[in-house]
Protein backbone atom coordinates (compact mmCIF):
# COMPACT_ATOMS: atom_id res chain seq x y z
CA UNK A 1 0.00 0.00 0.00
CA UNK A 2 2.55 2.15 1.17
CA UNK A 3 5.04 3.73 -1.53
CA UNK A 4 8.06 2.77 -1.38
CA UNK A 5 10.72 4.99 -2.87
CA UNK A 6 14.27 4.31 -3.41
CA UNK A 7 15.73 2.95 -0.16
CA UNK A 8 19.22 4.00 0.36
CA UNK A 9 20.24 0.90 2.15
CA UNK A 10 23.96 0.04 2.87
CA UNK A 11 27.25 3.24 3.91
CA UNK A 12 29.37 3.83 1.02
CA UNK A 13 32.52 2.18 2.22
CA UNK A 14 35.29 0.50 0.59
CA UNK A 15 37.42 -2.39 1.93
CA UNK A 16 40.24 0.15 3.31
CA UNK A 17 37.36 2.11 5.59
CA UNK A 18 36.94 5.12 3.17
CA UNK A 19 33.91 6.60 2.67
CA UNK A 20 32.98 6.72 -1.38
CA UNK A 21 29.70 8.96 -0.60
CA UNK A 22 29.08 12.06 -2.95
CA UNK A 23 30.16 10.15 -5.56
CA UNK A 24 27.71 9.40 -8.71
CA UNK A 25 26.64 6.50 -9.35
CA UNK A 26 28.60 5.93 -12.33
CA UNK A 27 31.72 7.01 -10.76
CA UNK A 28 30.37 4.49 -8.08
CA UNK A 29 29.80 1.73 -10.51
CA UNK A 30 33.18 2.56 -11.96
CA UNK A 31 35.68 2.19 -8.49
CA UNK A 32 33.55 -0.48 -7.66
CA UNK A 33 35.89 -3.16 -9.88
CA UNK A 34 38.81 -1.20 -8.34
CA UNK A 35 39.53 -0.03 -4.56
CA UNK A 36 35.82 -1.61 -3.06
CA UNK A 37 36.03 -5.32 -4.67
CA UNK A 38 33.73 -6.02 -1.66
CA UNK A 39 30.96 -4.07 -2.27
CA UNK A 40 28.01 -5.65 -2.56
CA UNK A 41 25.93 -2.74 -2.47
CA UNK A 42 22.84 -1.57 -4.29
CA UNK A 43 22.66 2.21 -4.76
CA UNK A 44 19.73 4.31 -4.53
CA UNK A 45 20.82 7.07 -4.82
CA UNK A 46 22.93 9.72 -5.96
CA UNK A 47 24.04 12.09 -3.08
CA UNK A 48 24.46 10.62 0.73
CA UNK A 49 25.50 12.09 3.72
CA UNK A 50 29.55 11.73 3.23
CA UNK A 51 30.99 10.12 6.67
CA UNK A 52 34.24 12.27 7.50
CA UNK A 53 37.68 10.18 6.98
CA UNK A 54 39.34 8.61 9.20
CA UNK A 55 43.24 7.79 8.42
CA UNK A 56 42.98 4.71 11.12
CA UNK A 57 43.30 1.10 9.50
CA UNK A 58 41.69 -1.99 10.74
CA UNK A 59 43.40 -5.24 10.44
CA UNK A 60 41.43 -7.47 7.83
CA UNK A 61 38.95 -9.76 9.26
CA UNK A 62 40.53 -13.36 8.72
CA UNK A 63 37.90 -15.10 11.47
CA UNK A 64 35.10 -17.46 11.55
CA UNK A 65 32.14 -16.58 8.94
CA UNK A 66 29.46 -14.35 9.42
CA UNK A 67 26.53 -17.12 8.58
CA UNK A 68 28.79 -19.56 10.95
CA UNK A 69 28.42 -16.82 13.72
CA UNK A 70 24.61 -16.67 13.31
CA UNK A 71 24.50 -20.68 13.53
CA UNK A 72 26.72 -20.45 16.72
CA UNK A 73 24.30 -17.67 17.91
CA UNK A 74 21.21 -20.10 17.41
CA UNK A 75 22.58 -23.03 18.84
CA UNK A 76 24.96 -22.65 21.76
CA UNK A 77 24.07 -19.29 22.75
CA UNK A 78 21.56 -18.62 24.88
CA UNK A 79 18.33 -17.61 23.07
CA UNK A 80 17.96 -14.63 24.90
CA UNK A 81 21.11 -13.63 22.83
CA UNK A 82 19.24 -13.46 20.03
CA UNK A 83 16.40 -11.67 21.22
CA UNK A 84 18.19 -8.99 22.48
CA UNK A 85 20.63 -9.07 18.82
CA UNK A 86 19.96 -5.03 17.06
CA UNK A 87 18.58 -4.64 13.81
CA UNK A 88 17.21 -7.24 11.29
CA UNK A 89 20.03 -7.39 9.48
CA UNK A 90 22.52 -7.46 12.37
CA UNK A 91 26.29 -5.31 12.75
CA UNK A 92 28.84 -8.22 12.95
CA UNK A 93 31.59 -5.61 14.66
CA UNK A 94 35.05 -6.61 14.15
CA UNK A 95 36.88 -3.75 15.37
CA UNK A 96 37.05 -0.03 17.19
CA UNK A 97 39.47 2.50 17.15
CA UNK A 98 38.03 5.72 19.25
CA UNK A 99 34.40 6.68 17.75
CA UNK A 100 34.61 4.48 14.77
CA UNK A 101 33.70 0.62 14.30
CA UNK A 102 34.77 -1.63 11.26
CA UNK A 103 32.37 -4.77 10.50
CA UNK A 104 33.82 -7.83 9.21
CA UNK A 105 33.51 -6.70 5.74
CA UNK A 106 35.72 -3.66 6.53
CA UNK A 107 32.55 -1.35 6.78
CA UNK A 108 33.01 1.19 8.84
CA UNK A 109 30.35 2.92 11.47
CA UNK A 110 29.86 6.16 13.50
CA UNK A 111 29.36 4.48 16.72
CA UNK A 112 26.77 6.75 18.49
CA UNK A 113 25.94 4.29 20.99
CA UNK A 114 28.93 3.38 22.61
CA UNK A 115 27.72 -0.04 23.33
CA UNK A 116 25.19 1.10 25.06
CA UNK A 117 26.99 4.55 26.89
CA UNK A 118 29.74 2.43 28.05
CA UNK A 119 32.68 3.18 25.65
CA UNK A 120 33.62 7.10 27.51
CA UNK A 121 37.11 7.90 25.87
CA UNK A 122 36.70 5.65 22.79
CA UNK A 123 37.17 2.95 21.29
CA UNK A 124 40.44 1.01 22.06
CA UNK A 125 41.58 4.41 23.18
CA UNK A 126 45.36 4.19 23.07
CA UNK A 127 46.76 5.57 26.39
CA UNK A 128 44.10 3.12 28.34
CA UNK A 129 44.96 -0.05 25.90
CA UNK A 130 48.37 1.11 26.96
CA UNK A 131 47.52 1.03 30.87
CA UNK A 132 45.84 -2.34 30.36
CA UNK A 133 48.59 -3.86 28.06
CA UNK A 134 51.24 -2.96 31.20
CA UNK A 135 48.93 -4.34 33.67
CA UNK A 136 48.45 -7.53 31.37
CA UNK A 137 52.06 -8.32 31.62
CA UNK A 138 52.31 -7.06 35.76
CA UNK A 139 49.33 -9.05 37.16
CA UNK A 140 46.12 -10.26 35.97
CA UNK A 141 44.29 -10.92 38.95
CA UNK A 142 44.43 -11.06 43.43
CA UNK A 143 41.78 -10.04 45.30
CA UNK A 144 41.09 -7.57 47.90
CA UNK A 145 42.12 -10.05 50.70
CA UNK A 146 45.52 -8.59 49.64
CA UNK A 147 46.84 -5.48 49.58
CA UNK A 148 48.18 -3.95 45.99
CA UNK A 149 48.68 -0.72 44.50
CA UNK A 150 46.05 -0.17 41.54
CA UNK A 151 43.32 -0.48 44.13
CA UNK A 152 44.35 1.97 46.58
CA UNK A 153 45.44 4.21 43.69
CA UNK A 154 41.78 3.87 41.90
CA UNK A 155 39.80 4.68 44.91
CA UNK A 156 41.81 7.51 45.94
CA UNK A 157 41.52 8.65 42.42
CA UNK A 158 37.59 7.74 42.29
CA UNK A 159 37.18 9.35 45.55
CA UNK A 160 38.50 12.76 44.72
CA UNK A 161 36.03 13.22 42.03
CA UNK A 162 33.20 13.24 45.08
CA UNK A 163 32.29 16.14 46.88
CA UNK A 164 32.18 15.41 50.53
CA UNK A 165 30.71 13.54 52.19
CA UNK A 166 30.76 10.69 49.11
CA UNK A 167 34.44 9.22 49.92
CA UNK A 168 34.06 5.86 50.55
CA UNK A 169 34.50 3.55 47.19
CA UNK A 170 33.51 -0.12 46.79
CA UNK A 171 34.31 -1.83 43.91
CA UNK A 172 31.97 -4.12 41.49
CA UNK A 173 31.66 -5.70 38.24
CA UNK A 174 28.16 -4.35 37.33
CA UNK A 175 25.38 -1.65 37.34
CA UNK A 176 22.86 -4.29 38.44
CA UNK A 177 25.57 -5.70 41.16
CA UNK A 178 26.45 -1.99 42.16
CA UNK A 179 22.23 -0.99 42.72
CA UNK A 180 22.06 -4.37 44.18
CA UNK A 181 24.88 -3.31 47.04
CA UNK A 182 23.45 0.12 47.30
CA UNK A 183 19.88 -1.53 48.32
CA UNK A 184 21.30 -3.79 50.79
CA UNK A 185 23.55 -1.07 52.34
CA UNK A 186 20.18 1.31 52.34
CA UNK A 187 18.32 -1.00 54.55
CA UNK A 188 21.71 -2.35 56.99
CA UNK A 189 21.89 1.73 57.48
CA UNK A 190 18.48 2.95 57.92
CA UNK A 191 16.90 -0.20 59.40
CA UNK A 192 14.06 -0.01 57.07
CA UNK A 193 13.18 -1.53 54.37
CA UNK A 194 11.16 0.44 51.38
CA UNK A 195 12.57 1.61 48.39
CA UNK A 196 11.03 3.94 45.99
CA UNK A 197 12.00 4.85 42.84
CA UNK A 198 10.35 6.41 38.93
CA UNK A 199 8.43 5.12 36.53
CA UNK A 200 10.48 4.36 33.56
CA UNK A 201 13.94 3.50 35.16
CA UNK A 202 16.34 0.76 34.95
CA UNK A 203 18.39 0.17 37.45
CA UNK A 204 19.34 -3.32 36.38
CA UNK A 205 17.97 -7.00 35.63
CA UNK A 206 19.18 -9.02 39.02
CA UNK A 207 16.73 -9.90 41.22
CA UNK A 208 16.78 -7.97 43.34
CA UNK A 209 17.67 -4.93 40.91
CA UNK A 210 14.30 -6.47 38.59
CA UNK A 211 12.40 -4.43 41.11
CA UNK A 212 13.79 -1.11 41.12
CA UNK A 213 13.70 -0.95 37.82
CA UNK A 214 10.48 0.13 36.64
CA UNK A 215 9.88 -0.65 33.65
CA UNK A 216 7.70 -4.10 32.19
CA UNK A 217 9.49 -4.87 29.61
CA UNK A 218 12.52 -6.04 31.99
CA UNK A 219 10.33 -8.05 34.37
CA UNK A 220 9.33 -11.38 34.53
CA UNK A 221 5.86 -12.82 36.28
CA UNK A 222 7.74 -13.90 39.66
CA UNK A 223 7.53 -12.21 42.26
CA UNK A 224 10.10 -9.81 42.40
CA UNK A 225 11.67 -6.69 44.57
CA UNK A 226 9.78 -7.20 47.74
CA UNK A 227 9.79 -3.67 49.27
CA UNK A 228 10.12 -1.93 45.80
CA UNK A 229 7.77 0.53 44.97
CA UNK A 230 7.83 3.20 42.04
CA UNK A 231 6.26 6.84 41.78
CA UNK A 232 4.74 8.81 39.07
CA UNK A 233 8.03 9.53 36.65
CA UNK A 234 8.15 13.90 36.33
CA UNK A 235 8.48 13.26 32.25
CA UNK A 236 7.83 16.83 31.14
CA UNK A 237 7.16 15.78 27.50
CA UNK A 238 4.85 12.45 28.11
CA UNK A 239 3.61 13.13 31.41
CA UNK A 240 0.45 14.71 32.72
CA UNK A 241 2.53 17.90 33.21
CA UNK A 242 5.43 20.10 31.64
CA UNK A 243 5.79 23.32 30.28
CA UNK A 244 8.51 24.72 27.83
CA UNK A 245 10.88 25.72 31.18
CA UNK A 246 11.26 22.84 33.12
CA UNK A 247 14.42 21.20 31.77
CA UNK A 248 18.10 21.66 32.00
CA UNK A 249 18.34 21.17 28.36
CA UNK A 250 19.12 23.12 25.30
CA UNK A 251 15.92 21.85 24.40
CA UNK A 252 13.00 22.14 26.11
CA UNK A 253 9.70 19.92 25.36
CA UNK A 254 7.65 22.16 22.93
CA UNK A 255 4.59 22.25 25.48
CA UNK A 256 3.13 26.22 26.37
CA UNK A 257 4.25 27.64 30.26
CA UNK A 258 1.99 29.58 32.21
CA UNK A 259 4.26 29.99 35.26
CA UNK A 260 5.83 32.73 36.43
CA UNK A 261 9.69 32.64 36.44
CA UNK A 262 11.21 30.85 39.36
CA UNK A 263 8.07 28.61 39.71
CA UNK A 264 7.52 25.57 38.39
CA UNK A 265 3.84 24.00 38.21
CA UNK A 266 4.59 20.69 36.80
CA UNK A 267 7.11 20.44 39.75
CA UNK A 268 4.84 20.97 42.19
CA UNK A 269 2.37 17.88 40.74
CA UNK A 270 5.05 15.32 40.14
CA UNK A 271 6.08 16.02 43.64
CA UNK A 272 2.73 16.22 44.83
CA UNK A 273 2.19 12.42 43.42
CA UNK A 274 5.37 11.49 45.57
CA UNK A 275 3.86 12.86 48.38
CA UNK A 276 0.70 10.52 47.14
CA UNK A 277 3.08 7.19 47.01
CA UNK A 278 4.29 8.05 50.72
CA UNK A 279 0.84 8.56 52.00
CA UNK A 280 -0.15 5.19 50.68
CA UNK A 281 2.33 2.54 49.43
CA UNK A 282 5.09 2.78 51.80
CA UNK A 283 5.68 2.60 55.64
CA UNK A 284 6.15 5.91 57.18
CA UNK A 285 9.79 5.15 57.39
CA UNK A 286 11.64 4.55 53.97
CA UNK A 287 15.49 2.66 53.39
CA UNK A 288 16.01 4.90 49.93
CA UNK A 289 15.02 6.67 47.03
CA UNK A 290 17.20 5.70 43.42
CA UNK A 291 16.76 7.63 40.37
CA UNK A 292 18.94 8.17 37.75
CA UNK A 293 20.10 12.23 36.91
CA UNK A 294 18.55 11.57 33.71
CA UNK A 295 16.96 8.45 32.66
CA UNK A 296 18.90 6.29 30.51
CA UNK A 297 17.01 3.10 29.12
CA UNK A 298 13.92 5.47 29.78
CA UNK A 299 15.04 7.32 26.56
CA UNK A 300 16.90 10.22 28.05
CA UNK A 301 13.60 11.34 30.61
CA UNK A 302 14.48 14.45 31.73
CA UNK A 303 13.01 15.78 35.38
CA UNK A 304 11.94 19.60 36.55
CA UNK A 305 14.89 21.37 37.32
CA UNK A 306 14.15 21.05 41.09
CA UNK A 307 12.72 17.84 41.51
CA UNK A 308 15.28 15.74 42.89
CA UNK A 309 16.16 18.43 45.03
CA UNK A 310 12.23 18.60 46.75
CA UNK A 311 12.37 14.57 45.99
CA UNK A 312 15.28 14.39 48.23
CA UNK A 313 14.41 16.47 51.22
CA UNK A 314 10.88 14.45 51.33
CA UNK A 315 13.40 11.12 51.57
CA UNK A 316 15.01 12.59 54.11
CA UNK A 317 12.17 13.38 55.79
CA UNK A 318 11.17 9.71 55.83
CA UNK A 319 14.44 8.23 57.09
CA UNK A 320 15.69 7.52 53.82
CA UNK A 321 19.28 7.54 51.89
CA UNK A 322 19.02 9.56 48.25
CA UNK A 323 20.64 7.58 45.92
CA UNK A 324 22.08 8.44 42.23
CA UNK A 325 22.24 5.79 39.26
CA UNK A 326 25.25 7.55 37.76
CA UNK A 327 25.54 3.88 35.40
CA UNK A 328 24.64 6.33 32.17
CA UNK A 329 25.20 9.69 33.38
CA UNK A 330 28.91 9.74 35.11
CA UNK A 331 32.36 10.72 33.96
CA UNK A 332 31.07 13.51 32.32
CA UNK A 333 28.77 12.72 29.87
CA UNK A 334 25.85 15.07 31.08
CA UNK A 335 29.00 17.87 30.03
CA UNK A 336 28.20 20.47 32.71
CA UNK A 337 28.99 18.06 35.30
CA UNK A 338 31.31 14.98 36.29
CA UNK A 339 28.47 13.85 37.63
CA UNK A 340 24.79 13.92 36.88
CA UNK A 341 23.42 14.32 40.21
CA UNK A 342 25.72 17.71 40.69
CA UNK A 343 23.42 18.70 37.71
CA UNK A 344 20.40 18.85 39.91
CA UNK A 345 22.58 20.70 43.05
CA UNK A 346 22.31 17.83 45.19
CA UNK A 347 24.31 15.96 47.01
CA UNK A 348 23.55 12.18 47.29
CA UNK A 349 24.10 9.81 50.18
CA UNK A 350 25.37 6.89 47.93
CA UNK A 351 25.72 7.01 43.79
CA UNK A 352 26.30 3.84 42.08
CA UNK A 353 28.60 3.68 38.57
CA UNK A 354 29.56 1.10 36.18
CA UNK A 355 29.48 1.58 32.21
CA UNK A 356 31.79 4.52 31.37
CA UNK A 357 33.89 4.04 34.59
CA UNK A 358 36.46 1.54 32.56
CA UNK A 359 35.47 2.41 28.72
CA UNK A 360 34.14 -1.09 28.16
CA UNK A 361 36.01 -3.17 30.32
CA UNK A 362 33.79 -4.46 32.80
CA UNK A 363 33.75 -2.57 36.31
CA UNK A 364 31.59 -0.87 38.70
CA UNK A 365 31.18 0.54 41.64
CA UNK A 366 29.69 2.15 44.98
CA UNK A 367 30.44 5.36 46.23
CA UNK A 368 28.94 6.58 50.11
CA UNK A 369 29.92 8.14 53.16
CA UNK A 370 31.90 6.67 55.79
CA UNK A 371 28.70 6.26 58.21
CA UNK A 372 26.73 4.78 55.62
CA UNK A 373 29.83 2.61 54.51
CA UNK A 374 30.25 1.34 57.97
CA UNK A 375 26.73 -0.19 58.19
CA UNK A 376 27.61 -2.89 55.83
CA UNK A 377 30.46 -4.02 57.68
CA UNK A 378 27.64 -5.15 60.56
CA UNK A 379 28.26 -8.63 58.17
CA UNK A 380 30.45 -10.22 55.52
CA UNK A 381 30.74 -9.38 51.98
CA UNK A 382 33.40 -10.58 49.84
CA UNK A 383 33.64 -10.12 45.97
CA UNK A 384 36.02 -12.07 43.72
CA UNK A 385 36.55 -9.51 40.91
CA UNK A 386 35.21 -6.43 42.72
CA UNK A 387 38.88 -4.30 42.79
CA UNK A 388 40.52 -6.56 40.47
CA UNK A 389 43.82 -4.85 39.29
CA UNK A 390 42.92 -4.74 35.46
CA UNK A 391 39.59 -3.00 36.35
CA UNK A 392 41.12 -0.95 38.71
CA UNK A 393 44.61 -0.02 35.79
CA UNK A 394 42.00 0.54 33.26
CA UNK A 395 39.56 2.71 35.03
CA UNK A 396 42.57 5.32 36.26
CA UNK A 397 43.41 5.38 32.71
CA UNK A 398 39.94 6.54 32.12
CA UNK A 399 39.75 8.97 34.75
CA UNK A 400 43.17 10.36 33.53
CA UNK A 401 42.32 10.47 30.01
CA UNK A 402 39.17 12.28 30.71
CA UNK A 403 41.31 14.94 32.03
CA UNK A 404 43.75 14.75 29.73
CA UNK A 405 40.98 14.76 26.39
CA UNK A 406 38.81 17.26 27.92
CA UNK A 407 35.80 15.03 27.07
CA UNK A 408 33.50 16.38 29.47
CA UNK A 409 34.10 19.75 27.91
CA UNK A 410 33.95 17.64 24.47
CA UNK A 411 30.16 16.37 26.05
CA UNK A 412 28.90 19.73 26.86
CA UNK A 413 30.07 21.61 23.36
CA UNK A 414 29.63 18.65 20.98
CA UNK A 415 26.46 17.55 22.86
CA UNK A 416 24.64 21.03 22.62
CA UNK A 417 25.68 20.91 18.92
CA UNK A 418 24.33 17.90 18.07
CA UNK A 419 21.06 19.02 20.28
CA UNK A 420 20.48 22.23 18.80
CA UNK A 421 20.47 20.06 15.16
CA UNK A 422 17.82 17.62 16.27
CA UNK A 423 15.53 19.85 17.39
CA UNK A 424 15.48 21.16 14.09
CA UNK A 425 14.58 18.18 12.91
CA UNK A 426 11.65 18.29 15.67
CA UNK A 427 10.46 21.19 14.20
CA UNK A 428 10.81 19.30 10.58
CA UNK A 429 8.89 16.26 10.93
CA UNK A 430 5.65 15.62 12.66
CA UNK A 431 6.93 12.14 14.10
CA UNK A 432 9.75 13.81 16.01
CA UNK A 433 7.81 14.62 19.56
CA UNK A 434 10.61 15.50 21.49
CA UNK A 435 14.13 15.72 21.57
CA UNK A 436 16.27 16.29 25.13
CA UNK A 437 19.15 15.25 26.70
CA UNK A 438 22.17 16.80 28.27
CA UNK A 439 25.47 16.76 26.85
CA UNK A 440 25.93 13.54 25.11
CA UNK A 441 22.98 11.70 26.93
CA UNK A 442 19.85 12.28 24.41
CA UNK A 443 16.58 11.17 23.18
CA UNK A 444 14.99 11.62 20.76
CA UNK A 445 11.01 10.13 21.33
CA UNK A 446 9.06 9.59 18.22
CA UNK A 447 5.37 9.82 17.73
CA UNK A 448 2.57 9.02 15.49
CA UNK A 449 1.73 12.58 15.56
CA UNK A 450 3.05 15.56 17.62
CA UNK A 451 -0.74 16.22 19.09
CA UNK A 452 -1.52 12.54 20.37
CA UNK A 453 2.15 11.86 21.36
CA UNK A 454 1.23 8.51 20.39
CA UNK A 455 4.18 6.40 19.88
CA UNK A 456 5.77 5.15 16.66
CA UNK A 457 5.10 1.63 16.46
CA UNK A 458 7.81 -0.66 17.03
CA UNK A 459 7.90 -1.58 12.86
CA UNK A 460 8.10 1.78 12.26
CA UNK A 461 11.38 3.07 14.44
CA UNK A 462 12.94 -0.34 13.23
CA UNK A 463 12.86 1.14 9.72
CA UNK A 464 14.34 4.48 10.61
CA UNK A 465 17.08 1.97 12.84
CA UNK A 466 17.56 -0.15 9.97
CA UNK A 467 17.62 2.60 7.66
CA UNK A 468 20.48 5.01 9.48
CA UNK A 469 22.58 1.40 10.12
CA UNK A 470 22.55 1.39 6.66
CA UNK A 471 24.00 4.89 6.13
CA UNK A 472 26.70 3.82 8.48
CA UNK A 473 25.85 5.17 11.97
CA UNK A 474 24.39 3.24 15.05
CA UNK A 475 21.91 4.45 17.42
CA UNK A 476 20.29 2.90 20.56
CA UNK A 477 16.30 2.63 21.31
CA UNK A 478 14.71 2.95 24.41
CA UNK A 479 12.01 4.41 25.84
CA UNK A 480 8.56 2.71 27.93
CA UNK A 481 6.94 2.01 24.16
CA UNK A 482 10.60 1.28 22.71
CA UNK A 483 9.57 4.80 21.12
CA UNK A 484 12.93 6.61 21.60
CA UNK A 485 15.63 6.78 19.67
CA UNK A 486 19.18 6.86 22.19
CA UNK A 487 22.29 8.70 21.09
CA UNK A 488 25.28 8.84 23.71
CA UNK A 489 28.55 8.16 21.60
CA UNK A 490 31.78 8.01 22.75
CA UNK A 491 32.82 11.55 24.45
CA UNK A 492 35.53 12.05 21.56
CA UNK A 493 33.58 11.99 18.91
CA UNK A 494 33.64 15.65 16.73
CA UNK A 495 30.99 18.07 15.57
CA UNK A 496 31.91 17.24 12.30
CA UNK A 497 31.15 13.47 13.01
CA UNK A 498 27.51 14.80 14.87
CA UNK A 499 26.92 16.92 11.73
CA UNK A 500 27.22 13.44 10.06
CA UNK A 501 25.10 11.90 12.09
CA UNK A 502 22.07 14.55 11.32
CA UNK A 503 22.35 14.54 7.85
CA UNK A 504 22.46 10.50 8.23
CA UNK A 505 19.27 10.84 10.61
CA UNK A 506 17.26 13.63 8.45
CA UNK A 507 17.78 11.39 5.87
CA UNK A 508 16.09 8.39 7.03
CA UNK A 509 13.49 9.99 8.40
CA UNK A 510 13.14 11.44 5.30
CA UNK A 511 13.42 8.11 3.43
CA UNK A 512 10.12 6.90 6.20
CA UNK A 513 8.41 9.40 5.13
CA UNK A 514 8.67 9.04 1.63
CA UNK A 515 7.42 5.40 2.24
CA UNK A 516 4.38 6.37 3.61
N1 LIG B 1 21.59 1.40 35.97
C1 LIG B 1 21.44 2.01 34.80
C2 LIG B 1 21.04 3.45 34.78
C3 LIG B 1 21.67 1.33 33.61
O1 LIG B 1 21.50 1.96 32.45
C4 LIG B 1 22.07 -0.02 33.66
C5 LIG B 1 22.33 -0.81 32.40
N2 LIG B 1 21.67 -0.42 31.28
C6 LIG B 1 22.21 -0.62 34.91
C7 LIG B 1 21.97 0.11 36.05
C8 LIG B 1 22.62 -2.06 35.03
O2 LIG B 1 23.96 -2.18 34.64
P1 LIG B 1 24.56 -3.59 34.20
O3 LIG B 1 23.97 -3.93 32.87
O4 LIG B 1 26.05 -3.32 34.14
O5 LIG B 1 24.21 -4.56 35.25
Amino acid sequence: MHKIASRLTVPQLCTTGETLSRVGVAQLRRQSGASCQQSAFRYGSTDRPEMPPCDFKPVEYKDISKQRMMEIRKQFCHPMTMKVTYYKKPVFIHQGHMQWLWDVDGRRYLDMFAGVATVSVGHCHPKVTAAAEEQLRRLWHTTNIYVYPTLHEYCEKLASRFPDPLKVVYLTNSGSESNDLAILMARLHTGNSDIITLRGSYHGGSPQTMGLTSNTAYKYPITNGFGCTNTMCPDVFRGPWGGSRCRDSPVQAARDCGCAQGQCMANDQYIGQLKETFATSVSSQIAGFFAEPIQGVGGAVQYPKNYLKEAYKLVRERGGLCIADEVQTGFGRTGSHFWGFQGHDVIPDMVTMAKGIANGFPMGAVVTTPEIAASFTKGFHFNTFGGNPMACAIGSSVLDTIEEDGTQQISHDVGTHLLTGLAKLRDKYEIVGDVRGKGLQIGVEMVKEKASKEPLPPADMSEIFEDTKDMGVLIGKGGLYGQTFRIKPPMCITREDTDFFLDVFDRSLQNYVARR
